[in-house]
């Protein structure tokens, strides 16, 4: 049986980085390995893309520049011998060469995405010519042979298992397979991403696709720690938790896990392992299907949150109002995360504001309607079971000195969710902290 590993930007960051994830995935066993760009890169294409985007071709091909000295600098360090240096010099020129050929033309939304393409690319390809060079056995199957999205913009499994099956059919006897992560076809054919953080869902996608006996996601910290170690202090690992939590947490904000990325794993029951490439001997995080309760596991927080308020006589009493509330959401295919109602009116988050305008202005039939951008939700996950007594009063007692613009309890026995103002979210999440974990 075959296990998934997919190592992240830091990861596979620098030459040092690169050589220490090899004794992890040598270890004698079947590995999927499945790597990201390396740290920094995907944001400075971004920055080139949005600069093209801008008109502002000469900054790009300045950007290109500075990365392409970037890239040779780590490839000079990176190989003892000539012809692995070479042989990457000339995979990485050509990609970037690649990006140069689009700065003349005018920018289109296509070009972002194979803009965005070449980080993966560039460090796959690296990752496996430094095996090569070590006289290590391996492959490296291209992502976008296999790994496919739908014209909603959802991963195909069905497609991505066949096709991955197929490639893996076509190259057997070798215990580690090297791919890209994040980047995909979409239903043209055309080159796509999964979305920032993208490479989580394409291991725990190729994990389900191939019944994977874990899937391993080794990052820059020991695991799923119980707040956002980045705005809070004294945070902790979390050593076990269970798959509707951690997707809970992810799909509200903790950065260490693809908003979707646990789905495929929980559908499949494979255990999902967070580990750190810099302290490998430490356990990590396991993800399975049990539950420990505990009143209080962890507390993360989204940002970029719009609530829209609804007001309406017309709601009182009547029947089907929602339905037309929700149909107008569905039209514009944003998915909504909280719903409050009163007998006159719904407030509703949601966190892809692309449409929003022609939201608001089809709402507008039904009732007035008020938008409040940048806000924050954050979420609670506990033990929040109906049968249980005393309704999380260390929650409210904590955040006292906020103001709470939702609160959503009773729709998930494992979580609770408050919507703030985006200014109040670190100070939550320190209160928060204080209360929950450090009493
Ligand atoms: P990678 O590049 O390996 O995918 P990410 O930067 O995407 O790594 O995710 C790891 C980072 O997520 C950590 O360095 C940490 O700062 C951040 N993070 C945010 N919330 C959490 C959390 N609850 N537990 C652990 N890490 C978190
Ligand atoms: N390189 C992509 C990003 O930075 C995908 C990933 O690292 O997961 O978002
Ligand atoms: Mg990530």
């Amino acid at each position: 049986m075959m296990k998934v590993m997919k190592f992240g930007g830091t990861s596979v960051g620098s030459p040092d980085r690169m050589r220490s994830v090899i004794p992890l995935i040598n270890d004698g066993e079947q590995n999927l390995v499945v790597l990201s760009a390396m740290s920094g890169t995907t944001n400075s294409l971004v920055e080139i893309s949005d600069l093209l985007y801008a008109g502002k071709q000469e900054e790009a091909v300045h950007k290109i520049g500075l990365l392409r000295e970037k890239y040779h600098k780590v490839i000079e360090d990176l190989y003892t011998t000539e012809q692995y240096k070479y042989k990457a010099f000339e995979t990485v020129n050509s990609l970037l060469n690649d990006i140069d050929g689009l700065t003349s033309l005018k920018h289109s939304k296509q070009y972002e995405k194979i803009i965005l393409s070449k980080g993966e690319l560039m460090s796959s390809s690296m990752f496996y010519y430094l095996l090569l060079e070590n006289n290590i056995d391996c492959v490296l199957l291209p992502a976008l042979n296999f790994m496919r999205i739908d014209k909603d913009g959802e991963p195909d499994t069905y497609y991505i298992a066949e096709n991955f099956r197929r490639e893996l059919d076509a190259h057997p006897g070798h215990n580690i397979i090297i791919t890209q992560g994040f980047i995909c076809r979409n239903a043209q054919g055309e080159t796509d991403n999964l979305k920032r953080g993208g490479s989580d869902f394409t291991a725990s996608l190729l994990g389900a696709a191939v019944n994977a006996s874990e899937i391993q996601i080794w990052t820059d910290i020991n695991g799923f720690h119980n707040n956002d170690p980045r705005l809070v202090e004294n945070t902790e690992v979390i050593r076990e938790i269970s798959f509707d939590e951690a997707a809970e947490l992810a799909y509200f904000g903790a950065k260490i896990l693809h908003p979707s990325s646990v789905n495929p794993a929980r559908e499949k029951n494979i255990p999902v392992r967070l580990k750190n490439t810099m302290d490998p001997h430490d356990q990590g995080t396991i993800i399975t299907s049990s539950y420990i309760p505990q009143d209080y596991k962890a507390v993360a927080a989204k940002d970029g949150i719009s609530a829209i308020r609804i007001h309406s006589d017309r709601m009182l009493m009547a029947y089907g109002f929602m339905r037309k509330v929700f149909e107008i959401f569905e039209t514009y295919k944003t998915p909504i995360d909280m719903v409050a109602t009163s007998e006159v009116s719904v407030s509703i988050t949601v966190d892809d504001s692309q449409h929003l305008d022609q939201i608001a202005h089809e709402l507008q039939a039904l009732g007035s309607v008020e938008i409040e951008k940048d806000q924050t939700i954050i979420c609670i996950v506990g033990d929040f079971r109906a049968d249980k007594k005393g309704s999380a009063p260390e929650i409210f007692e904590a955040l006292n000195s906020i103001s709470l613009k939702m609160i959503s309890y009773g729709g998930s026995s494992h979580s609770l969710s408050l919507l703030i103002d985006t200014k109040d979210k670190t100070d939550a999440l320190r209160l928060l902290h204080k209360y929950l974990f450090n009493h």
